[in-house]
């Protein structure tokens, strides 16, 4: 009788709004300590204050994606009223990262899932692969860290794309200190479980 292979259960960590000190080192101190890749999704701004925390994570494995530069709330309605805007927005980052990293990305995720039918069309014509999420921690939320920890864990499925934040809007917001306590115990739960860790 053969035996089949067995291929683990994978789970895509990912993080959004960064780069922002000291939290977006401190997650990637504990991927390292766990040997796991994730996937950042970076703000064209943020690069530009932290360039060397994203040669980081490129140097450590992990993967950048594009986020838009301002991450601006009226990024959601420039979407459908003045995707032009929104398209530079996304061309001015992906240079910024290039420059910082030498990485040419072609992932995107809009800010809050929220994007045009129009710009998916433009952004997949441009090679671009578009990646939302199913499980929200809901960090951004001001919650504890057991509370993220149990969004995670109670919800993680195969294939799981899992939802953070190391950055944020405002002073109060960028604060992500629950986070940084939250993904040790996720990332031990999620082992004991079985689960491989990807990168998208
Ligand atoms: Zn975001």
């Amino acid at each position: 009788m053969e035996t089949e292979a067995l291929t683990p259960p994978k789970v895509f960590l990912t993080f959004d709004d960064g780069p922002n000190e000291p939290y977006t080192s401190q997650i990637l101190d504990i991927l390292k300590e766990f040997d796991i890749r994730a996937t950042f999704f970076v703000c064209g701004k943020n690069v530009e204050h932290y360039p060397e925390v994203v040669k980081r994570m490129v140097r450590e494995g992990h993967v950048v994606g594009n986020h838009t530069y301002s991450h601006s709330r009226i990024l959601t309605y420039a979407s459908f009223l003045a995707p032009k805007f929104l398209i530079s927005e996304i061309e001015k980052t992906a240079v910024i990262i290039q420059r910082a990293t030498g990485i040419t990305t072609k992932l995107f995720r809009p800010p809050w899932g929220i994007l045009a039918p129009s710009i998916q069309k433009y952004l997949r014509s441009q090679g671009y692969k578009i990646v939302y999420w199913d499980i929200a921690s809901c960090d951004w939320k001001k919650i504890s860290a057991k509370t993220i920890e149990k969004n995670v864990v109670d919800n993680v499925k195969p294939d799981s794309i899992v939802l953070f934040h190391d950055g944020g809007e405002d002073r109060f917001h960028k604060n992500h200190a629950e986070t940084v306590l939250a993904l040790r115990p996720i990332i031990q739960n999620a082992q004991s479980r079985g689960y491989a860790f990807e990168k998208t």
